[in-house]
């Protein structure tokens, strides 16, 4: 299909799709009646406006979240997790039209978006298993006077913040958890990516979630909304996916009324490669690492630390990999990397290379902002990067690859540590020894150990430093809408 195709075709289906919030089971325009447009970053054309809520509309979405939360806390476990399956199933009925969703106002390439879209459906599947597994503890006290009952209970009206990189998984790895274990929700979504969210909003009333349980508001106003939600005494819970900066801030606004807050911030992925690893499994890896969603990911390898003797192959194979890659609008047949999300994003990536290059890099691929419209930017490998460039320090969120060498493993752990990010790390090796140390090492709550891709529903995803506090996915994800309860008892 033609980009020009595509897009007619996309234009009958954004007519199919909300773009009004969801408040209190309604779907209403914002307080003022004003709208948010959404841009194609391929096109830079208008797909649709959305109600732009206010602050006036985060009070109402609160009251229809406190509303509803003592009836849906009450529900059956087993019935919130036939809620989410039916979601789950929606959402793979629908999984075509809603990557196309993801693909026009996010710009990833359509197989990208297939593959986020059943990830975040697997969200509600994982979650609508782990609703009946709300396990509480009883023990005897150590004095033997009395039992230690704990209880889970659910932690109330949660808000979720969600950024534009993955607009349809990062909402359902909330969504899941936050209603399996009985808490009701207010979603405010990134203003890039709406259209996904409100869509997501309307498969959870169709699966049967009753009016007020799931609230989704876009908004504009994203500090005086987001603001309004947290100091509300009603809203006892923060889950927030985004920049660490942004991150810092609604830390400090969560502290007024001690919200609890789960936080998945920046990342700064070393990529570390041995000189005794499979080179062509080392390289297909860092394709995934790097290359997922073009780059525009928080578990993108952001750093690419190579063993001296395999240093000179690997950053040659991988250009020649990453130079083969196809660039275009994401809905055109055959293309694998769509372009960047905004001006400001691509205009960061652009400034990252001409400085790391101005530092003594060398471009292997790339390198150059391209002529013609839409947000694009080359795959990209730089090789001979200085230590000390910014490029080694900010995460790219970008299709670029600076490869740094280095010679022994103790100075690859250093290499890998010296950052205040730490979510996901790469460590290609055919020594299971070394990997394992390696990986027990490394400042980062996740590890890929010869893989390049770490994110699965079933698994606690999170990081340390500064990349965020809390995990989601796994069984983790549900404990962190439930608060314990222990109960002092004699009998
Ligand atoms: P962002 O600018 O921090 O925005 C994230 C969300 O916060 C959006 O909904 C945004 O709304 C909202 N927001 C922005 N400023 C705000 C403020 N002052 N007060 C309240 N809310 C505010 O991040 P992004 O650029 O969308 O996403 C990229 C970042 O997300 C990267 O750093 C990436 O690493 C991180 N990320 C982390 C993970 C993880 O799991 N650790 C996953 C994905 C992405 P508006 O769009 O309306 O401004």
């Amino acid at each position: 299909m033609t980009a020009a195709q595509a897009h007619a075709e996309a234009s009958k289906l954004l007519e199919r799709f909300p773009t009004r919030a969801l408040i209190a089971g309604e779907w209403r325009e914002s307080a003022d009646g004003s709208r948010l447009s959404v841009q194609d970053p391929a096109t830079l054309e208008v797909l649709a406006s959305v109600a732009d809520g206010t602050v006036d509309d985060a009070t109402a979405a609160v009251d229809a979240a406190a509303g509803a939360l003592p009836a849906w806390a009450a529900t059956a476990p087993r019935q919130r997790g036939e809620i989410l399956r039916r979601a789950f199933e929606l959402m793979v009925a629908r999984a075509e039209e809603l990557a196309t969703l993801v693909v026009l106002e996010n710009g990833k390439a359509l197989a990208d978006a297939r593959g986020e879209v059943a990830y975040a459906a697997e969200f509600f599947r994982w979650y609508s298993e782990e609703a009946v597994r709300n396990a509480g503890e009883v023990v005897t006290a150590p004095s033997g006077a009395n039992r230690i009952l704990v209880l889970r209970q659910p932690i109330g009206v949660a808000v979720l913040v969600t950024p534009w990189n993955f607009p349809a998984a990062m909402l359902t790895r909330k969504i899941g958890p936050a209603l399996a274990a009985g808490c009701t929700v207010v979603c405010k979504p990134a203003s890039e990516t709406p259209l996904t969210a409100l869509a997501i909003g309307e498969v959870l009333a169709e699966a049967g979630v009753p009016a007020g349980v799931v609230n989704v508001v876009p908004s504009s106003h994203s500090g005086a909304f987001v603001g309004r939600l947290l100091d509300d005494p009603r809203v006892r819970k923060l889950s927030f996916t985004g920049s660490t900066e942004v991150g810092r801030l609604l830390l400090e606004r969560a502290a007024r009324h001690v919200v609890s807050c789960s936080m998945e911030l920046g990342g700064n992925a070393p990529f570390v490669v041995f000189d005794d690893a499979d080179l062509d499994a080392a390289v297909a890896g860092a394709m995934v690492a790097k290359m997922r969603n073009g780059g525009e990911a928080c578990t993108a390898a952001n750093r690419f630390f190579v063993q001296r003797g395999v240093s000179e192959e690997f950053s040659r194979r991988l250009a020649e990999a990453m130079g083969r890659l196809r660039v275009g609008p994401g809905l055109e047949q055959g293309v694998e990397v769509g372009p960047l999300v905004n001006e400001p994003s691509r205009a960061k990536v652009a400034e990252l290379v001409e400085g790391a290059l101005d530092d003594g890099a060398s471009a292997l691929v790339g390198g150059a902002v391209p002529e013609g419209t839409g947000w694009f930017y080359p795959p990209t490998v730089l090789s001979g990067v200085a230590p000390g460039s910014e490029i080694l320090r900010t995460e790219i969120f970008g299709p670029v690859a600076p490869v740094v060498t280095f010679s022994g493993e103790a100075e690859a752990v250093e290499m890998a540590n010296d950052t205040e990010f730490g979510l996901v790390s790469y460590v290609y090796t055919r020594d299971l020894a070394r990997g394992l140390r390696f990986a027990e090492a490394i400042e980062s709550g996740m590890v890929g150990l010869n893989r390049g891709l770490v994110s699965d529903p079933a698994a606690p995803f999170g990081g340390v430093k500064e990349s965020g506090i809390g995990r989601e996915g796994g069984h983790e994800g549900m404990l962190e809408y439930l608060e314990a309860k222990y109960i002092a008892a004699s009998w």
